[in-house]
């Protein structure tokens, strides 16, 4: 199933009603309580990478609400990423694409079969290219999820080691080797992720 069919099926099962009150302990008042209520449906705008052009589309996220603190979170599908117009699955992939290749630069990543991956306006012309930068804050966005605590607890396998053609400074090799722990993990479990809703996603 590729992207583009997993964030349809997402999308028709909340239009359908097909989902649930998570099984979750609250990650504020750290209590379980007999449901999370439904706040909202959200509609968020996705950014996908289909082979060297982004394709943006529509999907929800849900938002629920703990009984016993009153806390919303949002729910994120295991291909959205908080905070991130680009699906996860991409930031993953493109991550991994640079963390795992010993010679390969940002600007080497964002280029499919030799060809840079474009934004296409109104008449399916790209002008506008996806920059090397986006790739760096892609390591930057993974490392920080690294800090993140799961439930359940799942221990990363050994990182690979990191050409050191990628790194000048221990800073960015210490992000680097974070960032390739969360690419890891994203590998082993592609799970869903619950955060609080403490500020208004760009959408
Ligand atoms: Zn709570």
């Amino acid at each position: 199933m590729d992207i583009q069919e997993v964030i349809t099926n997402h999308t028709n099962s909340i239009i359908k009603g097909h989902f649930s009150s998570p099984d979750i302990i609250c990650l504020c008042c750290h209590q379980k309580p007999k449901f999370f209520k439904l706040h909202e449906s959200r509609k968020r705008q996705f950014r996908m990478i289909v082979e060297n052009i982004v394709k943006t589309t529509f999907s929800f996220l849900l938002r629920w609400r703990c009984l016993l603190c009153n806390t919303t979170f949002t729910e994120y599908p295991p291909f959205a990423a908080p905070h991130k117009r680009f699906v996860l699955t991409d930031i993953n992939r493109l991550g991994q694409k640079y963390l795992s290749s010993d010679n390969l630069s940002y600007r080497g990543v964002v280029k499919e079969n030799g060809d840079d991956i474009g934004y296409p306006d109104s008449n399916d012309l790209c002008e506008q290219f996806i920059s090397h930068s986006t790739v760096w804050r892609f390591m930057i966005y993974l490392a920080d999820r690294s800090q993140i605590k799961r439930q359940p607890f799942i221990m990363a396998k050994t990182v690979p080691l990191i050409s050191s053609f990628k790194y000048r400074s221990n800073k960015r090799k210490t992000l680097l080797y974070k960032a390739f722990k969360e690419n890891i993990l994203f590998n082993m479990q592609a799970d869903k992720m619950f955060f609080p809703d403490l500020e208004t996603d760009s959408t």
